[in-house]
Parts: structure tokens; sequence; C-alpha cells
């Protein structure tokens, strides 16, 4: 049905000196995804670590990958953050690089239908510059449309990204009683609470390698981890 809202998740490229898939999958927010799917919304997925891309493949050849759906990224060269642009004396000078499909087509991607939420994924703290890239063209195109930010970076570094991701909103912890509180606030659909354990399944996530999640947290609660955060 047309005038269902549209929520659209977004997996941000990775900004590091490396970055290799043992199974990277965007778990929580393919879960928080089917969760808008049952209370009404369409979900759109737009995922930068798409490693099928047709245009990145032409522009910069197909990542090498093993059948069992680990292996490579597309990568290109870009310059390091001030912080890292100094070397310690006597260790090489290490290339920078954004991972992920190419931002012409990242871009088109994101801009291609207005949302009525953005939901954006972040992993490492370090790789905040995705996500702020993600925010930056979200903006461009669609400045009154609410994001809202979740995952590890989130999580350990709340601070930084209330102040530096862009994002209107940011989640820390668990994500979804915090996105019921945000989604009333908006006046759009609220999920109903429950067991929500199902993820969107998705041909250029899961063709290779699915995820099974079989317990969740850890008993130890090491500050600079995620785990704990609940
Ligand atoms: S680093 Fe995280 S997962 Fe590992 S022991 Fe510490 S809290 Fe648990």
């Amino acid at each position: 049905m047309i005038n269902k809202p549209l929520a659209l998740l977004v997996v941000p490229p990775v900004y590091d000196f490396a970055l290799f898939d043992l199974f990277i999958k965007p778990y929580s927010l393919l879960k928080l995804g089917k969760v808008l799917q049952d209370s009404g919304y369409r979900v759109d997925l737009v995922n930068a670590l798409d490693y099928r891309e047709q245009k990145s493949i032409e522009r910069l050849g197909r990542p090498p990958r093993k059948s069992n759906g680990t292996g490579k990224f597309f990568r290109q060269i870009t310059d390091k953050p001030g912080i890292l642009r100094e070397t310690v004396a006597g260790t090489p000078a290490r290339d920078y690089f954004r991972y992920g499909i190419i931002e012409e087509v990242f871009a088109e991607r994101l801009r291609a239908r207005e949302p009525d939420v953005v939901l954006v994924s972040s992993g490492m703290t370090y790789w905040y510059p995705g996500v702020q890239e993600v925010v930056r063209i979200i903006r461009k195109s669609f400045p009154r449309v609410p994001v809202i930010l979740g995952g590890i970076y989130a999580s350990l570094c709340t601070e930084h990204a209330k102040k530096l991701s862009g994002a209107d909103f940011v989640v820390s912890g668990s994500a979804f009683p915090r996105l019921v509180e945000i989604l009333a606030s908006l006046s759009l659909p609220v999920p109903r609470g429950g067991h929500h354990e199902e993820m969107l399944l998705y041909r250029e996530i899961s063709a290779d390698a699915g995820v099974i999640r079989i317990n969740r947290g850890c008993p130890f609660n090491c500050s600079y981890c995620a785990s704990w955060h609940r």
C-alpha cells in the first residue's frame, strides 16, 4: 500500500586501513527492519558493503571472495583523518581506504526514494566517518527526514556521535525500546512489543552466508566492548 511509511535502513561505508569480511552482517539493523515491516512500514536497504554492485565492479574490479562467504570488499584509497597522518618514526606509511560501493552509486541509492525515517547502523567506533558520509548525503537530499543512529559506535561513543554524526537521534544499547519512543515522538507507527528475533533477508546480504544468534551479551563487562551495552 502506497501510504505506508517508508523506513530506509543504511549500512555505512567503512573507513579503515584494512577490512576483511569474516561474516560482517547487519544483523540488528535487519532485525529492526523486520519489526518495522511487521508494523506496517515499507522497508528499503542501502548497503554500502554490497560486494556484488555492478558499477563498482566495472570501476574497481570484482573483490576476491571465497565460497564460504568471506572475502574482500570494494576499496579506494582516501585521505587519512588528521590524527592518523603522522607516522611513528621507523614505521612504514600505510594507505587508508574507503571500503564500500563507489560513492556515486551509494548516493544514488540513498536518494532513490524519499523515506519517512532513516535508520543507520554503526560498527567500530573509529569508523564514524562512514556514518557522517551517510548523514551528509541524506541531509542534502532530504533535510527534514529524521535520521536515527544505533550500533556499536553509537553505544560506546554516544556523546561523540551526538555531537559529530549529524544524526537526529543517537541510540545507545538495545535499540528497540528507544526506537518505539522515537517513532511515537515523530507520529509514525509504533512497533508492538514482544520477541523480535527474525531478520529481513536480502540476497546481497545472505546469499553466500547467513547469520544465527545463539546467545546475547557476555558475563564480563570490558569497558571498550559493546557486548554489555544491552
Ligand atoms: S571484550 Fe566484550 S565479549 Fe570479550 S570478554 Fe569483554 S565484554 Fe565479553
